[in-house]
């Protein structure tokens, strides 16, 4: 076993050894809650005993790796029209990882996904349910660089940059996972099916409950008729997270 290696192993029993004496339902470490009982300890021992770093490996790769990765990206075209990779952002472990279907041009000049308009009222639909980005959210996008002229990734571009996403879940580790829009849902899902047909229940991807809601840009395009149901939509997640939202209906 390497230097590192063992390090991590010494970590991983002192830290389990100490959640072990402790006598509370939750410990504070390096900023992150910890339910000794119920949490396994890897995203501790990431952040403070990181894993060698392996620069041709997505499946070995931490979060900082990873950004490097997608930052010299070239394999799908879409990287000769992007200003900036936009890699994602957030809190992690998260609560609720939003995932949406690419970069538009606000996000391509800031690196940044999810600013802008629809940023902005995506932002309104988190504090709805008394979430916010950056504080148990974490969000990303399907493909990190940015379509010519905002038209919907292609299939191999989709799958060109799907192992970066699956790696990244991996790592945020989320307890829900929300889809914005088709893209997201069938790419994630694996279906051909429509929003309006996948929202409304809970889904799956690799074990985590997943709900779809529509795009926050469809919603400001149509807001009447798409409002109520990404309410709806979003009333599931706050239910499944055990969140307390009062006697709004
Ligand atoms: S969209 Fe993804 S796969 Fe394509 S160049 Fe950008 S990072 Fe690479």
């Amino acid at each position: 076993m390497g230097k590192d290696s063992m390090k991590r192993e010494e970590l991983r029993e002192s830290l389990g050894a100490y959640l072990d004496l402790i006598d509370e339902a939750e410990a504070v470490i390096a900023s992150t809650t910890y339910q000794p009982k119920e949490h396994d300890l890897s995203t501790i021992i990431d952040v403070l005993a990181p894993p060698p770093l392996d620069l041709d490996s997505i499946e070995g790769a931490n979060l900082r790796v990873l950004q490097a990765m997608v930052e010299s990206c070239t394999k799908c075209r879409l990287y000769e029209g992007r200003t900036m990779t936009v890699f994602g952002e957030g809190s992690v472990p998260a609560r609720v990882m939003v995932i949406g279907e690419g970069p538009g041009a606000e996000e391509d000049r800031s690196g940044r996904p999810f600013v802008g308009r629809a940023g902005e009222y995506l932002d309104t639909w988190l504090k709805s349910i008394h979430l916010e980005r950056g504080k148990g959210v974490y969000i990303a996008n399907i493909v990190k660089c940015r379509p010519p002229n905002n038209r919907d990734p292609q299939n191999d571009e989709r799958a060109a940059c799907m192992p970066y996403l699956k790696r990244q879940i991996q790592l945020v580790k989320p307890q829900l996972i929300l889809l914005l829009g088709r893209t997201a849902a069938q790419v994630l899902l694996e279906t051909d099916e429509g929003v309006g047909a996948l929202r409304g229940r809970y889904h799956r991807y690799e074990g985590i409950p997943t709900v779809v809601t529509y795009h926050p840009a469809a919603v400001l395009r149509n807001t009447d008729t798409l409002r109520r149901p990404v309410w709806e939509d979003l009333k599931r997640v706050a239910a499944f997270l055990g969140i307390d939202l009062g006697r709004r209906s």
